[in-house]
């Protein structure tokens, strides 16, 4: 079974010749690139020439909404209207950002629930999902006025780090742009296929033995090393390491820093006029840019001389450099081996422009003393490009270009189970190599709840209606508990031929339930291109009543909670917060009944914003009562 790609225009199944581009959507910028005969090239704006899409996203007064270079300058301008830095978002919940949640100038709700982040602008919520299928929208635009054709095809990378949600996230974000996202790929797997490693044709990779390869990865604001073992077309990510709040922002700083304690600046001067401390910000990293190719730095900016060298620079930065290289170490750790042990370095990320960077790697990994022909450091021109140029190479592979390389079996549609409100949770995503074994954990939502009904599905859809369902059973015997506190995994464990085994667990009792299922390649390559069409022409609706069943979900789950929380601490509670508490359940009941999922969220902020000061109070009394228990 190979990929199956779908032409949207014709609505057919497409012939291996349609375009399929790779796309880096990063932190801090994202990029677009296809293969251009058989060189990867990324593709640039053609107005400006510039290769880079800053990922921001400004939502003016008026609803229009750019994204990119234009939207930068809103950064300082307008904090609260544009949006940066939603990958570190992705497929998270608030419990997951709030130690960062300051750093970012818009507004993220907390509705103290598991479910995901939302960001609100204006009376808008946004999910990071759909603010990323903004970015990936601007890139596919870009792509299709350059290569003057319809793009729908695409692979997407992420860092290897990243857990399902995340990887699934990123999936319905590309489906959210009008994209078929053929492949999920590893960062560094991208960075890697550039240099070759890993498409040797598969006679030579009969002989060669697995090369294990760091790829160190510095952006704009996270830092990543992962160590790969690599042969044969596999690749496997042995360990991965990296600080999530280090990159070139922290390197910008520094230049900052230097300049108000030199005077050549007054922290008073950058606090008092915003534009003025956007051109600072601006003016210290173009500084670090210059200091990349030049010993020193000085220039005028705003009646301020602004000077620097990179030997200064360099002594300013050195910490950062080091923790950096400490990671690389723990790294190695990890993956069991030594720095000699490693036989290509791959450099990636705008940072690994900076000398001291690139020496300091280089001294770690004794690139020095080694006979090697080759250089052990691979340093791509441009390295913030190298992600997006690896993801062209495999996009092209997968369009059945590149005859040398192998694919393997893969799973032709999503598989996946039903989860409340009829929406399809995705376990296994489309395209998965098989054999596979995923699991993942779910619970109760109800009190001493017994019994719960594993649906399995198969399909793109987001409710599970329009998906074809493939089998059900019923995982009986759970120890009665409070809701939430059962720990029940559901794993889909699919061997070569196909066959998929779904078993439900209890892990907490023990108490296990298995089926069977053969029937996943009971359907025709033409429905089956009906369904991927369907899912992403559908995308936007379907993500619409998502939204709206979540926020319904979850305005449930508080209103229950509320119940529950009024009627444990009523001894503790005014009469006149017990009236407000009622007044603003009625208003969420209300709100729970219109189909503006808006409405929903916002009438959700607002009883939480009421009622965490009281629990908050509740809960110190309990401690309190608590302690005074011990003492008799
Ligand atoms: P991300 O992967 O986080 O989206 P990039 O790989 O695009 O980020 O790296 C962006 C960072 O690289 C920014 O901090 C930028 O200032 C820095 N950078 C770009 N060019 C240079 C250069 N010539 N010298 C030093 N740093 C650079
Ligand atoms: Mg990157």
């Amino acid at each position: 079974m190979a990929i199956i790609p779908i032409n949207m225009q014709e609505g057919k199944i497409a012939q291996n010749s349609e375009m399929i581009v790779g796309i880096d959507l990063g932190t801090t910028n994202s990029l677009v690139a296809y293969m251009n005969g058989d060189q990867p090239q990324i593709i640039k704006d053609p107005i400006q020439g510039t290769a880079l899409v800053p990922s921001i996203i400004h939502f003016a007064e008026n609803g229009d909404v750019t994204v990119g270079n234009e939207a930068k300058k809103y950064l300082i301008e307008d904090p609260k209207n544009t949006i940066f830095s939603v990958k570190r978002l992705m497929g998270k919940a608030f419990g997951d950002v709030q130690s960062f949640k300051n750093i970012l100038g818009y507004q993220i709700i907390d509705d103290d629930t598991e479910s995901l982040v939302k960001i609100r602008v204006k009376d808008k919520f946004y999910s990071p999902i759909e603010l990323s299928a903004l970015i990936l929208k601007e890139l596919k635009e870009r792509a299709e006025t350059v290569l003057q054709t319809e793009i729908s095809k695409v692979v997407i990378t992420v860092p290897a780090y990243f857990n399902d949600t995340q990887r699934q996230a990123t999936r319905d974000a590309g489906k959210l742009a009008g994209l078929d996202v053929l492949r999920i790929i590893n960062e560094p797997t991208a960075a890697s296929l550039v240099y070759g490693f890993g498409v040797e044709s598969p006679e030579d990779a009969e002989q060669e033995a697995p090369k294990k390869v760091a790829v160190y990865d510095l952006g704009g604001g996270t830092f990543d090393i992962s160590i790969l073992e690599i042969g044969s077309g596999i690749y496997e990510v042995l360990s991965t390491n990296g600080d999530t709040f280090l990159g070139g922002d922290d390197f910008d700083r520094a230049i900052i820093d230097y300049w108000l304690a030199q005077k050549m600046i007054s922290e008073t001067d950058l606090v008092a006029d915003k534009s003025f401390g956007q051109a600072i910000r601006l003016a210290a990293e173009k500084t670090k840019k210059v200091l990349s190719e030049n010993d020193f730095f000085s220039q005028e900016i705003s009646g301020h001389q602004l000077r620097i060298s990179r030997k200064q620079f360099n002594e300013l930065t050195q910490h950062l450099v080091q923790k950096t290289i400490q990671l690389c170490g723990n790294a190695l750790k990890d993956a069991k081996l030594e720095p000699q042990d490693i036989e290509a370095i791959v450099l990636v990320g705008g940072s690994t422009r900076i000398p001291a960077v690139k020496q300091a790697v280089n001294d770690f990994f004794h690139a020095a003393d080694r006979k090697t022909a080759d250089s052990l450091l691979k340093d791509y021109i441009n390295p913030d490009e190298t992600v997006a140029l690896g993801a062209a190479i495999q996009a092209d592979i997968l369009a059945g270009n590149n005859k040398d390389a192998l694919l393997l079996d893969i799973t032709p549609l999503s598989l996946g189970i039903e989860t409340v409100g009829g929406l399809m949770d995705v376990i296994l995503p489309r395209n998965s190599k098989i054999p596979a074994k995923v699991g993942r954990e779910y619970t109760t939502s109800v009190d001493g709840q017994t019994k719960l009904k594993v649906a399995i599905y198969q399909g793109e859809r987001q409710l599970v209606r329009d998906n074809r369902k493939l089998g059900e059973f019923i995982l009986s015997g759970i120890p009665p508990m409070p809701a939430g506190l059962p720990k029940i995994e559901i794993g889909f464990i699919i061997d070569a031929d196909g066959v998929l085994n779904v078993r439900a667990r209890e892990k907490r009792s023990g108490v296990e339930q298995t089926v069977t299922i053969r029937s996943q390649y009971g359907i025709s390559e033409e429905d089956m291109g009906k369904m991927l069409i369907d899912s992403v022409r559908n995308a936007k609706e379907d993500m619409q009543v998502k939204a709206l069943l979540e926020a319904r979900n979850e305005a449930n789950h508080i209103l229950y909670a509320t119940d529950k929380f009024i009627n444990q601490n009523i001894a503790l509670l005014s009469k006149h917060e017990v009236e407000q508490l009622l007044t603003h359940k009625k208003e969420l009941q209300k709100a729970i009944q219109s189909t503006d999922k808006d409405l929903i969220n916002t009438q959700i902020q607002a009883l939480n914003e009421f009622s965490s000061p009281l629990a908050h109070r509740a809960m110190d009394k309990t401690i309190l009562e608590a302690m005074k228990g011990k003492k008799v």
